[in-house]
């Protein structure tokens, strides 16, 4: 086996061309080049007469060479080959830049299939670097004349590969170098087992990356692509179940579900049943808790679901079995509501050490970067003497001053914020490694849990606790039909008038120029999509600063509104959330700071302006705040976007359904993989080129039991080409995170 794949460009294809490679394209191997798919294939224009050669158009024409000629060019370094050639009724030229070598095969009298642009240049129709294939001998001994007519047919019908190209190295630049390669290109190592190859009837890696760079049939383009993905797929799910292997031989304290302790207390004064599902995944919870090694656990479930009473449960479990947990909310306001939310549910078993405690009582303590002092001194006392059952907190948590005396368990909360890395912090805080429980509210197809937390087991909420409202959409059209958004305030006066509260959303802080800096962190990263989209015209989005006091002095004049943003000092903002929660504020203008986890069962209208700056899923969370009490919600997605435009098919998809798993499909559809990965993690950097976690479901199941089956079984270490492979991918994991920190 030849490990050709890792030789640098430099030394097959030269300087000049490799420093291009590189630079353009970050292509520096050979295995970079040959992983370089082409986009789409172009086939060769059909085969021409003389006569009928008109410019601009794609042919091929069967010609005899005339003349041949080579001179320097006159303003610039380099030569130019001319080459005439006549099919006895016409002639044609051919040019060449800097490619006088091709003389010896355009000889005068040999005979050829050439394909290119017909263009004109002073009057004169050519050819500017045409393909082409010599055939044998010359118009006076072409011998047979049925062999000339399939070769002409093969040549004219031929697919040439299209390559994401840059200004200075266009697509048959690079397809020369690949044809370069390919024609050198001994049987390299493959990372799919052959086992694995044979079974599926896939082609080598050899004959794939052949066959996706110079194909004859589109079949054998596609037989070839197929492979390519399954590879990808099975590369990555290869890399995951060794993660999961490698936390499955850790050692963790087990922590034995007890009667008699908080958890009984807890349940005992739940104000309502669990559903089944919490049921299920908190019965699945307890078991993974008495392993003696640490749990690794996704919990997902739409938003309301009842996440967060699960995992108080797996909480006040560990605490009875002696541990602590820690609690990590991706930003400061959802620290607080989990705060207050935990300490209201727990009552009196929240309150050891104070008048009125009940026995099992334990303490919570919140751990946020704004705390004074006092504060966080006496917060990392109780944390450090055990006397803490629950700490909660941001990335705070993770601090060098902070330890634990017995950290049990870590509970994280929207988790995508937080990286393996991360995790590899907390789980050093405790002299064995806690169990982990990951919360995400974003509803993700199975598929995609499994290829963004494949190390992770998951547990789904599907079910919502009884109850729940409905939440009517409506798609508001502004410049169409500017009633309809006139009638958007009356509505929300109304709801205030019947004693309800209601969220105004809008994209952007205000106050300052750019655009981006003043994005909320989540809108962010869909006007970065925006912005790659060429065509879309874009005015500013809607702020919050310019919004606010228009409505206040004018549709929501009678009203009481205050305004929530993450530019706010945080006790300000703390002190927006609790008089929101506590019916002093009738109507709160918020930017995205609201989108998760806040609970106020009296909301129940929504009105979101700019919509269409928001993605899918993200939308889908924020109507999530309304219509979580017993009264129904309705969401209003306002938008200037016209109809029939993309941005306007997403709004009528939110509107349209309530499933938030269907809606993570068509975010996911939309959206390019990287979004979904994480920015840094798309394109070559993170070795899916072809894999599409949405499309290639079927392919990512089947990849993953196979790789488990080989990590579990003989082990990766027996197939070399494999193993390295998984660590090439792990690799670019870790420089992905160095770069996003
Ligand atoms: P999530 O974290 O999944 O968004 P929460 O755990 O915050 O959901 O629950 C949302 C709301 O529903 C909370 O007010 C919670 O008390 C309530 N809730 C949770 N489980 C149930 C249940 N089984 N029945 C009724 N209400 C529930
Ligand atoms: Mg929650």
């Amino acid at each position: 086996m030849s490990d050709q794949l890792n030789e640098r460009l430099v030394k097959v294809l030269g300087d000049r061309t490799a420093k291009a490679l590189e630079k353009g394209l970050g292509l520096r191997t050979v295995g970079d080049l040959m992983r370089h798919y082409p986009r789409r294939y172009a086939e060769r224009g059909e085969l021409t007469q003389f006569a009928s050669l008109n410019e601009g158009e794609l042919v091929t024409v069967v010609a005899d060479v005339s003349k041949v000629s080579v001179r320097p060019l006159r303003n610039r370094k380099g030569t130019m080959l001319e080459v005439i050639l006549t099919d006895g009724t016409g002639f044609l030229s051919l040019t060449f830049f800097n490619q006088a070598w091709r003389e010896r095969d355009l000889a005068p009298g040999r005979r050829g299939l050439f394909a290119g642009r017909v263009t004109l240049f002073r009057g004169k129709r050519q050819l500017t670097h045409p393909d082409y294939e010599m055939l044998d001998g010359s118009i006076l001994d072409s011998g047979d004349p049925l062999a000339e007519q399939e070769r002409v047919a093969q040549f004219a019908g031929a697919l040439l590969p299209v390559y994401a190209a840059t200004a200075k190295l266009p697509s048959w630049r690079i397809g020369q170098c690949v044809r370069t390669i390919l024609d050198n290109l001994e049987e390299v190592a493959d990372p799919l087992p052959a086992s694995i190859v044979e079974r599926y009837g896939y082609p080598s890696l050899t004959e794939a990356l052949r066959s996706i760079h110079s194909p004859k049939t589109l079949f054998e383009a596609k037989q070839a692509r197929e492979r390519l993905i399954f590879e990808e797929a099975f590369t990555l799910q290869a890399l995951l179940a060794e993660r999961r292997s490698k936390l499955r031989s850790l050692v963790a304290t087990p922590r034995l579900v007890r009667s008699g302790g908080l958890l009984e207390a807890f349940d005992a004064k739940l104000p309502f049943d669990l559903t089944r599902g919490q049921r299920e995944v908190s019965a699945e919870i307890e078991v993974d808790l008495c392993q003696t090694h640490p749990m690794h656990r996704l919990l997902q479930g739409e938003v309301g679901s009842g996440k967060t009473v699960v995992a108080l449960r797996a909480m006040l479990a560990v605490i009875d079995a002696g541990g602590q947990c820690a609690l990590l909310a991706p930003t400061e306001v959802l620290a607080q509501q989990h705060f207050r939310s935990i300490t209201e549910m727990l009552g009196d078993l929240a309150m050891k050490g104070m008048i009125g405690s009940a026995t099992e009582a334990t303490k919570v303590v919140l751990l946020t970067g704004s705390a004074n002092a006092a504060q966080r001194r006496s917060a990392l006392l109780d944390i450090a003497s055990g006397e803490a059952g629950i700490a909660i907190g941001t990335h705070a948590l993770l601090g060098d001053k902070v330890g634990f005396a017995e950290l049990g368990l870590v509970v994280i909360d929207e988790q995508h914020r937080f990286g393996v890395e991360q995790r590899d912090v907390l789980r050093a805080k405790a002299s064995l490694p806690p169990h982990l429980l990951v919360m995400t509210a974003t509803p993700i197809p199975r598929t995609v849990a499994m290829t963004i937390f494949g190390d992770l087991d998951i547990s789904t909420l599907r079910e919502m606790p009884k109850g729940r409202s409905p939440i009517a959409s409506h798609v508001i059209p502004e410049l169409e039909k500017p009633a309809f958004l006139e009638r958007a305030w009356q509505r929300i006066v109304e709801e205030v008038n019947a004693g309800r509260q209601d969220y105004i959303v809008t994209p952007r802080i205000g106050g300052t120029e750019n655009e981006t800096e003043d994005m909320e962190e989540s809108a962010d990263d869909l006007a970065d999509e925006l912005d790659d989209a060429p065509d879309a015209v874009r005015t500013k989005a809607k702020a919050i600063l310019d919004v606010a006091p228009e409505l206040i002095a004018g549709p929501l004049s009678g009203v009481r509104v205050e305004i929530l943003h993450g530019r706010l000092p945080s006790d300000v903002k703390d002190q927006v959330m609790r008089d929101f929660s506590a019916g002093l504020i009738d109507v709160l203008i918020a930017t995205t700071v609201i989108e998760v986890g806040v609970d106020v069962a009296n909301a129940t209208a929504m009105v979101i302006l700019d919509a269409d700056r928001f993605g899918v899923s993200q939308l889908h969370q924020l109507r999530g705040r309304v219509g979580r009490g017993i009264h129904p919600g309705l969401c209003l997605l306002v938008t200037d976007s016209a109809e029939g435009s993309s941005a306007r098919d997403r709004l009528d998809a939110v509107a349209a359904t309530q499933d938030g798993f269907e809606l993570s499909r068509v975010d996911l559809e939309q959206r390019r993989e990287g979004d979904v990965l994480g920015r840094a993690q798309s394109g070559a950097s993170s070795g899916l080129r072809l894999l599409r976690v949405v499309r290639d479901e079927k392919l990512i199941e089947i990849a993953r039991d196979e790789a488990a089956g080989i990590v579990e079984g003989v082990g990766i270490d027996q197939f070399p080409a494999l193993a390295a492979a998984v660590a090439e991918l792990a690799a670019m994991e870790r420089s992905d995170y160095l770069a996003k920190v």
